[in-house]
């Protein structure tokens, strides 16, 4: 490795922060040697903070239902061969009763932009799943809505939200959404959201259409400065009925590597190793701890939704990636040294 690189590498591990131009250099220079030198680093702050404890939520997916037309996801409004469902206020709490008795103390609960969950709709569903599972936390992941209704939702009782920034560069932003969706607003969003007082999430995908190295430094310099609770990353997989649908996924290497990173500018940051992680790689869930994440989501949605939930092509929602499934992966987790704990799992400060 040569001197610039490891010099900039002890900077990011003492001050958790590099100007752009280190973080793309880093970029530039990607080898397994500094790959598993990261991930060294990495796994020392994440055992440091976290132990050896890995944070499991019960991912529900409430609709594929949306208004947007993002052109790298499968459930766009525009997909005519997506096939749409809404789960009920019963079959979500189902899901959650079920979770419960699994050991899930997070529930999330993401979708489409779908109409139907107005602010009404979300606070009774909320409120109820509380008085029901006071120990556990709700996550949010629905999209784009007003300050009075991020407000709504958190005085009904939702603790986190995760709303992945998708790209910290305007222009790319545009080149990934359709003139209708604007950059701005997704930050403002992130913004408000933190305001309110939610753990907040955001993140991107890797090796999304017009991706450079630079588009990624400007993610990590972003993530340093917002200071996020949570980062959801993955690699980016084309869907074949999206306008991408022909273009090239992420890869689990330069994701395991982002992984690192982003554990180093943020030691205590809730990072998952994503269902994309999984999907792209039989090993990619595992892959993604070891390079320093730290929660799991396996899926708690009805089996027949999991089916239409297609963000993208093969995504994996059997076996480990499943709730049912914990204690497999339960036992994935043992086999690398790591454990899963019944938690709600919250940032440790
Ligand atoms: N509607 C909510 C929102 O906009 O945040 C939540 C659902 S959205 C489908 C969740 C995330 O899926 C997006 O933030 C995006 O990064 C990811 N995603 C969508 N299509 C994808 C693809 N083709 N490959 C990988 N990730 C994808």
């Amino acid at each position: 490795m040569n001197k610039e690189i490891q010099e900039i590498i002890e900077r990011l591990h003492q001050n958790h922060s590099l100007e752009l131009t280190e973080y793309k250099m880093l970029l530039d220079n990607i080898s397994p040697e500094i790959s598993e030198h990261l991930a060294n680093l990495a796994r020392v702050q994440q055992k440091q903070i976290y132990s050896n404890k890995i944070y499991i939520r019960g991912l529900i997916e409430i609709s594929n239902i949306c208004k947007n037309d993002c052109l790298y996801c499968g459930i766009r409004r525009s997909n005519k061969s997506c096939s749409r469902y809404r789960l009920t206020s019963e079959e979500i709490l189902d899901c959650c009763e079920h979770g419960y008795g699994l050991g899930f103390r997070t529930f999330v609960l993401q979708g489409g932009e779908d109409s139907y969950f107005t602010d009404d709709v979300l606070c009774k569903l909320i409120k109820e799943i509380k008085e029901k599972y006071s120990d556990c936390a709700i996550t949010l992941s629905l999209g784009e809505r007003s300050y009075e209704s991020y407000k709504a939702l958190k005085e009904a009782g939702a603790d986190r939200y995760l709303l992945r920034h998708e790209t910290a560069t305007k222009e790319h932003y545009e080149g990934l959404h359709p003139k209708e969706m604007s950059f701005d607003t997704r930050m403002e969003c992130l913004k408000n959201l933190k305001a309110l007082g939610y753990q907040v999430g955001c993140g991107f995908m890797v090796g999304s259409p017009y991706q450079t190295n630079l588009e990624i430094a400007r993610d990590l310099k972003f993530i340093e400065e917002f200071q996020p609770d949570m980062c959801g990353i993955g690699p980016f997989i084309p869907q074949k009925d999206t306008p991408f649908g022909k273009e090239s996924a992420g890869t689990l290497e330069l994701t395991c590597y982002l992984l690192s990173i982003l554990r180093l500018i943020k030691p205590n940051l809730l990072l998952p190793s994503t269902t994309a992680l999984g999907t792209i790689s039989p090993k990619g869930r595992e892959m993604g701890i070891l390079a320093g994440a730290n929660v799991v989501m396996p899926n708690l949605s009805p089996m027949s939704a999991r089916e239409k939930y297609t963000l993208y092509d093969n995504k994996s929602y059997l076996g480990a990636e499943s709730a049912q499934c914990v204690k497999e992966l339960a036992d994935k987790m043992v086999s690398i040294g790591y454990e899963i704990v019944t938690d709600r799992g919250d940032i440790k400060l």
